[in-house]
């Protein structure tokens, strides 16, 4: 397993050095002719021995965490200032594959998006080869948990993805350094989608989630797209969320679950997604390419939260979503963990907030929600706080004294 890791690696390496050299093209002279002119008005006849004096901006490169993060993440790229994380068993092939991917779908995406997404705290993580979903910090709590995060009886996280969305999104090294040789996901970009939930979760603002809620209910519900030939629904039907995740993955080249298997329609790539709705890809054409009008737009302003009394949990009801934003800027010397408290009074671990920063949950108003701190916290006066969500967007701020 090692050795023939090491040896995909060195491959990848290798191809990766060709491409980012420039020498490739430049020094066979039949091909320099179609190589593309250099930004420069006035041509200039390049020095032998490469290009590396003319890099001005120091090209991305892994580093390392010494101590790891959370005991685990020991490897770090910064992409467009989003943190790229993973073990130090996956490979810096893997590592690069990722930041390249990470950097197509954020490029053009404006100031105030990439601000939201590091404000809140969003990374991406890697899960090694040798590693399960649950290897993760931030999903260790769902080793080996009957049901995982979708109550399915007899199935775990690990068994049942190798890949998470959310504020903290993930996808498995193997789909990184070989997409078509994947067992689980082959040909179907993993990364892309467990981060466009970020993107649209964490990142977009709320005119432009509407937007995209909007588009699927025309898509699916009116336009009949992204159904069997049964009547069921591919994964794109599913939902909203999914509807965009999975539009994104052909949008940026590869393809989601297919409406018809065996033809394999619609036919990957984003040509695929033009003809077969053209609305969604109109949609996603213009976030990706930041020139949706709503991309720029400001956050409704948040009603802030008092924290409930003890033992209040979650109402039954589960009409109109609302953002949830905890605050965590006040308590920068304690991270706190996040749970949701159902009506039954259980606890539902969802994520993490790290000390300064915010975390977006989306929720349900009347639903309870639970924050616990290491206990003996010195940073925090209390151990525990809870709060529920209002009717309209909600802040949950944790101030120095854990109020
Ligand atoms: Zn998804």
């Amino acid at each position: 397993m090692w050795a023939r890791r090491l040896a995909s690696t060195r491959r990848l390496a290798a191809g990766l050095a060709g491409v980012g050299g420039g020498g490739l093209l430049l020094s066979n002279a039949s091909q320099a002719q179609e190589a593309r002119p250099p930004t420069e008005e006035k041509p200039r006849r390049l020095p032998i021995g490469g290009i590396s004096h003319e890099i001005r901006t120091p090209l991305r490169r892994v580093t390392s965490v010494d101590p790891p993060l959370h005991g685990f993440y020991a490897k770090e790229m910064s992409v467009r200032g989003l943190p790229l994380r993973a073990h130090a068993c996956v490979s810096d092939g893997a590592m690069c594959v990722a930041a390249d991917r990470l950097s197509r779908m954020l490029r053009q995406l404006p100031d105030e998006v990439l601000s939201r997404l590091s404000r809140r705290g969003a990374s991406f993580h890697i899960i090694g080869l040798c590693q399960g979903t649950s290897d993760l910090p931030e999903h260790a709590h769902m080793k080996g948990v009957d049901g995982g995060y979708t109550g399915e009886k007899g199935v775990t996280l690990d068994m049942r993805a190798r890949g998470m969305g959310g504020v903290h999104s993930s996808c498995g090294e193997e789909n990184l350094l070989d997409l078509d040789a994947d067992p689980r996901y082959g040909g179907s970009d993993i990364l892309v989608h467990e981060f466009a939930h970020c993107v649209m979760d964490v990142g977009l603002p709320h005119a432009v989630r509407q937007a995209v809620v909007d588009t699927y209910e025309r898509a699916v519900g009116r336009e009949g797209r992204w159904k069997r030939a049964d009547g069921s629904c591919a994964y794109a039907g599913s939902c909203a969320e999914e509807y965009f995740a999975e539009l994104t993955m052909w949008y940026f080249g590869s393809h989601g679950e297919f409406v018809d298997r065996v033809a394999a329609h619609p036919t990957p790539g984003p040509g695929g997604l033009a003809q077969y709705d053209p609305d969604g890809f109109a949609l996603l054409a213009a976030i990706y390419g930041g020139t949706h009008p709503g991309l720029k737009a400001a956050d409704a302003p948040h009603t802030r939260l008092v924290p409930a009394r003890e033992g209040t949990v979650s109402t039954d009801e589960e009409e109109g979503k609302v953002p949830i934003e905890f605050d965590n800027q006040g308590c920068r010397g304690c991270a706190w963990k996040l749970f949701w408290i159902t009506p039954k009074g259980e606890q539902v671990q969802y994520g993490e907030i790290e000390p300064g920063k915010c975390f977006e949950q989306v929720t349900f108003p009347g639903h309870t929600w639970l924050l616990k701190t290491a206990p003996g916290n010195p940073a925090a006066e209390k151990e525990e706080l809870r709060y529920t969500a209002a009717k309209e967007p909600c802040v949950a701020v944790i101030g120095e004294d854990g109020t």
